[in-house]
């Protein structure tokens, strides 16, 4: 499980918050409150502010870090069974984590539906208007085309429902760089077996960690890029890690 802190050390911008680099390149629009930009009712209204934020989160901006690669390192050695992350950003494609090992519980720039007639396009048919400060319209009916990013009230996306089968069968459970608050993501922390261990990597203890915790749980505290790394080098797989990365920089 993945959180806001392993899309940090990238430079992802805190959108929710006030103050960030972001935020102020949406002042301009006068929008009420930063949720505002995650609600249909205001996205209907004026879809601007999220295109801003779709242009900056769209795919080439920002470049994976130890922590995605670390996850891609598990998936080519097979032990990877699933990523479940909060965050929209998408590196974790960008890092080579194959979609069909995903679950981005929030969603995902990398497609998008047209509001009106609900046909599914790449998001990549998109990225000159997003680029191009254009609402994307569907080539169809001409209706607005939504990033599958998930608005509040909205149903996460089907895929989430692997966790029933997912989590009962995990041998092992890292949670890397997320406050576990935002339910129902949360509660799948407690979802795999009891004699599974736990590991979380993050700033402080959270959810269950702090609150339920179980006898085989461990916690790795502070910088999260820094506790993977650890982590990595007593695997032995610093030279491994170093040479995918030097090959995905390549690309
Ligand atoms: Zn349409």
């Amino acid at each position: 499980m993945a959180g806001a802190g392993i899309s940090t050390p990238s430079g992802i911008p805190d959108f929710r918050s006030p103050g960030s680099g972001l935020y102020s390149n949406l002042e301009q629009y006068d929008i009420p409150y930063p949720e505002a930009i995650f609600e249909l009712g205001y996205f209907f209204a004026n879809p601007k502010p999220f295109f801003t934020l779709a242009k900056e989160l769209y795919p080439g901006n920002y470049r994976p870090n130890s922590a995605h690669y670390f996850l891609r390192l598990l998936h080519d050695k097979g032990l990877l069974l699933r990523l479940y992350t909060q965050n929209i950003d998408g590196l974790e494609r960008v890092a080579g984590i194959p979609p069909d090992r995903l679950v981005e519980a929030h969603g995902t720039f990398a497609t998008a539906t047209c509001t009106v007639c609900q046909r599914n396009f790449p998001g990549e048919d998109f990225r000159g208007d997003v680029m191009g400060d254009r609402i994307p319209r569907c080539p169809v009916c001409t209706g607005v085309v939504k990033p599958d990013i998930i608005f509040f009230g909205e149903q996460l996306p089907q895929r989430f429902l692997l966790h029933l089968t997912d989590f009962p069968m995990a041998d092992l459970l890292f949670v890397i760089g997320t406050s576990l608050e935002v339910e129902p993501f949360a509660s799948l922390a407690g979802a795999v077996r009891s004699s599974v261990p736990r590991v979380l990597i993050n700033r402080e203890l959270v959810g269950p960690f702090a609150w339920q915790q179980r006898h085989n749980d461990v916690a790795q505290l502070g910088d999260v890029v820094g506790g993977v790394e650890k982590l990595v080098e007593l695997l032995g797989w610093n030279d491994e890690m170093q040479t995918l990365i030097q090959k995905e920089k390549e690309k």
